[in-house]
């Protein structure tokens, strides 16, 4: 059984349910270890449709000191400061101070962004696209993914096939194509490198592709390379929290994982599950 959950959010960004909620289910699921990892201040200029930008950045010193007071309480349960970073392959500066900010256990980098373009809240964006405009995202995906992980700042790779949310079938038929499993192979093992885990995350079985990220073709090239991997719900709402937690380590553990990692300030831990 998978007891700890390290993506979760709460009523500070854009999820229904406050800090102290989302922990409540956490308890009655039994999760030894939970992390939030509520998304991260955004410049300007990084926008989505439905903007959650002034509310987060009102209440985000909120969110860390609710954090905190239940770290102090928490009995049965170990609770972690994280955060999820929107990496923004423009802004690293801005990014380095910002995970700099807050003692976090851990940085969890999440690409949402190409450019300017948050790719993953309109499937309208992604139906004006030919095949080949979209097969080129996919590509900038993950050569951003590779920079993402050279800049040493981030411990975690959150859903590592965000970009098929729209469009999976393009996606497979992509990842047919010559050349295609080299980049996501150079993009994790850069991921590798720098001592990140990558993420298994039940949220896609929730989105329109329809499919655990990472698919089953990138799972097995992570398994390939030896990463090591965290498991995540992506929760939005109390409901959410550990969600399809069995269908992830059913599938992980298909693949030869017997572990995964936890981050902390206090160093890096591996949980049986
Ligand atoms: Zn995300
Ligand atoms: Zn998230």
């Amino acid at each position: 059984m998978i007891r700890v959950d390290l993506h979760t959010h709460t009523n500070h960004s854009h999820a229904r349910d406050s800090v102290r909620q989302m922990f409540e289910a956490g308890q009655r699921y039994g999760l030894a270890v939970q992390g939030f990892s509520e998304h991260s201040p955004r410049p300007e200029g990084y926008d989505y449709p439905t903007e959650y930008r002034e509310h987060l950045a009102a209440t985000f010193e909120g969110y860390i000191s609710e954090v905190r007071e239940l770290q102090a309480e928490a009995e049965d349960c170990q609770v972690l400061l994280g955060l999820e970073a929107d990496w923004l392959e423009d802004e690293v500066p801005y990014l380095r101070g910002m995970v700099q900010a807050h003692d976090y256990d851990y940085v969890i980098a999440g690409i949402h962004f190409l450019g300017h373009w948050g790719m993953d809240s309109s499937a309208a964006d992604w139906e004006k696209l030919s095949t080949e405009e979209k097969y080129s995202l996919y590509e900038r995906y993950y050569g951003t993914m590779e920079k993402m992980a050279g800049t040493r700042l981030f411990q975690i790779v959150a859903h590592p096939d965000l970009v098929k949310i729209f469009s999976v079938d393009d996606f497979r038929a992509w990842l047919d194509m010559p050349g295609s499993l080299k980049l996501v192979r150079r993009a994790l093992s850069a991921v590798k490198d720098a001592g990140m885990a990558m993420e298994i995350s039940s949220a896609g079985l929730r989105k329109p592709c329809r499919e655990i990220y990472p698919g089953p073709r990138i799972l097995r090239i992570a398994r390939e390379l030896g990463l090591d991997i965290t498991f995540a719900s992506d929760s939005h709402a109390t409901e959410q929290v550990a969600w399809s937690f069995d269908k992830l380590a059913a599938y992980a553990a298909a693949e030869g994982w017997r572990e995964s990692m936890v981050f902390t300030r206090e160093g890096v831990r591996r949980m049986a599950f």
